[in-house]
């Protein structure tokens, strides 16, 4: 391996959106752990080997917390088998989207959370994910969390990066595939910041969450 490739590793493996850096590793530590089922992208398949983690599970999800949750509640609803994104989703798995749709649906009385009447969710998938197993975010729309820390974070929920399940559900029923340009959804993660409530454009995150604190007085 070159020096070159050794540093698109480093980078790549230091490049995850989930909110908290990988540990910095050696090159050869890295290109060991690259796919191996140490590397970081599969952190959920870790996660989901630990029953304490498991809020819910049916004999197709199971329904974890997100561990670097980038709102007040955030939670993971993960698709039993080895489907590795919605990029993998045929014909054949429009029952498990439903299935997925409708345990996202009903987390409060499922996983038995108790937030607040007026907390309002949004369910769906990151265009490019970053960790493999399939996985769909059901995340409260206060982002209010200290692992919300940067641009590409607030754009990964609230831009066209989020593809809201029920549209993910419609394309499958209609096309028996789901079509992802890569390189256009990753545009979106560097988009100026804005208000997901209202047309503000705040400066910059600091101020971004200054500003939906005032949409949110009494969470
Ligand atoms: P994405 O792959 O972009 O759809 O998002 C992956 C999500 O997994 C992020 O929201 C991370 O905060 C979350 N995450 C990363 N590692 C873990 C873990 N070990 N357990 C639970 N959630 C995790
Ligand atoms: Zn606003």
């Amino acid at each position: 391996m070159n020096s070159t490739s050794i540093n698109n590793n480093l980078k790549r493996s230091n490049t995850t959106d989930d909110g908290e850096p990988p540990p910095i590793k050696s090159p050869k530590v890295v290109e060991r752990q690259k796919t191996g089922a140490g590397h970081w992208t599969q952190g959920l398949k870790q996660a989901l080997q630990n029953q304490d983690n498991i809020i819910f599970e049916t004999d197709h999800v199971s329904v974890i917390k997100d561990k670097y949750p980038k709102a007040k509640y955030h939670f993971l609803v993960i698709a039993k088998g080895d489907i590795s994104s919605i990029k993998s989703l045929k014909y054949t798995h429009i029952s498990l989207l439903q299935h997925m749709i409708h345990v996202g649906k009903n987390l409060r009385s499922y996983a038995k959370i108790e937030p607040k009447e007026h907390v309002k969710f949004k369910m769906g998938f990151h265009a490019v994910p970053s960790m493999t197993l399939m996985h769909m975010h059901v995340i409260s729309t206060d982002f209010d969390s200290p692992h919300l820390k940067n641009k590409r974070h607030w754009n990964s929920f609230t831009s066209e990066f989020f593809r809201p399940a029920e549209i993910i559900l419609k394309e499958l029923e209609d096309k028996g595939f789901i079509s992802i340009d890569g390189l256009y959804y990753k545009q979106m993660l560097e988009s100026s910041l804005k208000c997901h409530m209202c047309d503000a454009k705040p400066r910059n995150i600091p101020r971004l969450k200054e500003h939906i604190r005032t949409h949110f007085p009494s969470s």
